[in-house]
């Protein structure tokens, strides 16, 4: 067969392990690699190889995947990737991090005779184990095509967004919709709340008119709750926003919504909530409040 079959897979936590066990669901043959140990072990019992290091998990790939949390995180790995990948490997970077630096290592691996993807994705931990996540997927048609099979074992979306970088940029603008909405959705919640009103049918009725959303859909229970266990966590939430303002003031933009979402997520953050869900930010508004049911 032509298309990739043998494929390494580096960064194992809440994301990279459901995405891997789909890729072995889907008969590929796959050696994982992650700094702490634990996942890898879960995986070989799926069938994965543990490998050693990144250098051992590269060795007679066809594609590697790098699915870790920041930016100097992937320029590590990927540091280790080109010094041992063979010439032609394509390595397709999930991680949401900074779109210049994305193209700097595609202009790089190229250089050395490798491809490079950036192909991070939306749909968190759910869509990760179900293989329904978003992929939005910068870089060359053809190394795209190339790496399609792979990406739709994790994805039932993918789209090629543009050149190197673009799918970066596509999920820094992801990020400044979902923090922004949470937010709102957050404050909804509170007022509703505060003025007496059960908050279970406001959510539902709202859910069906035009503020409708699939925070409402999917998040609001667990808000209401006022559960925040991760999901996706603050800590990374904040990394992600730090690129959202990065990348508009490379564009030239002006973006006054999502600096104050940037500036409350920071905000949970430095309160001690980096562990807890990004949508710790309604104990951050119930705080504001004074309603004292801000615990995550
Ligand atoms: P995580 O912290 O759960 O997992 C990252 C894993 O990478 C950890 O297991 C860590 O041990 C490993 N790691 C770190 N440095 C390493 C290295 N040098 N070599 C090998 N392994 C290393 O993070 P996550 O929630 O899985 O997120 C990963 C990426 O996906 C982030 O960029 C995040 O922004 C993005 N993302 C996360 C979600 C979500 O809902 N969690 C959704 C979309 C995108």
């Amino acid at each position: 067969m032509d298309g990739p079959q043998r494929i390494a897979f580096i960064g194992l936590g809440i994301m990279g392990a459901p995405m891997a066990a789909n890729l072995l669901k889907a008969g590929y043959q796959v050696a994982v690699y992650n700094r702490s140990p634990g996942a890898a072990e879960r995986l070989a019992a799926l069938g994965a190889r543990p490998a050693t290091g990144v250098a051992d998990a590269v060795r007679g790939a066809d594609v590697v995947i790098t699915v870790l949390p920041d930016t100097p995180d992937v320029e590590a790995v990927f540091e280790e990737i080109l010094a041992a990948g063979a010439p032609g490997l394509l390595h397709a970077d999930m991680s949401t991090i900074d779109p210049g630096a994305s193209r700097a290592m595609a202009a790089r691996a190229a250089e050395d005779g490798l491809r490079a993807l950036d192909a991070p994705v939306s749909g968190g931990e759910q869509g990760a184990i179900e293989g329904a996540l978003s992929i939005m997927v910068g870089g060359e048609a053809a190394d795209v095509a190339y790496a399609r099979p792979v990406l739709e074992a994790m994805g039932s979306t993918v789209v090629h967004v543009g050149p190197s970088g673009s799918g970066q940029t596509v999920k820094a603008a992801n990020q400044l919709l979902v923090a922004g909405i949470i937010e709102l959705v957050a404050e909804a919640i509170v007022l509703v709340e505060a003025s007496g009103v059960d908050p279970e049918p406001a959510v539902r009725v709202l859910a069906g008119g035009l503020a409708g959303n699939r925070i409402l859909d999917r998040k609001a229970a667990g808000m209401l709750a006022r559960d925040f266990t991760p999901g996706f966590r603050v800590d990374l939430h904040h990394k992600d926003l730090g690129i959202v303002l990065a990348a508009a003031r490379a564009a030239g933009v002006t973006i006054p919504l999502g600096a104050l979402a940037a500036q409350l997520m920071g905000a949970l953050r430095a309160q001690g909530h980096g562990g807890s869900d990004h949508t710790a930010l309604l104990g951050q508004v119930d705080r504001l409040s004074g309603r004292g049911r801000g615990t995550s």
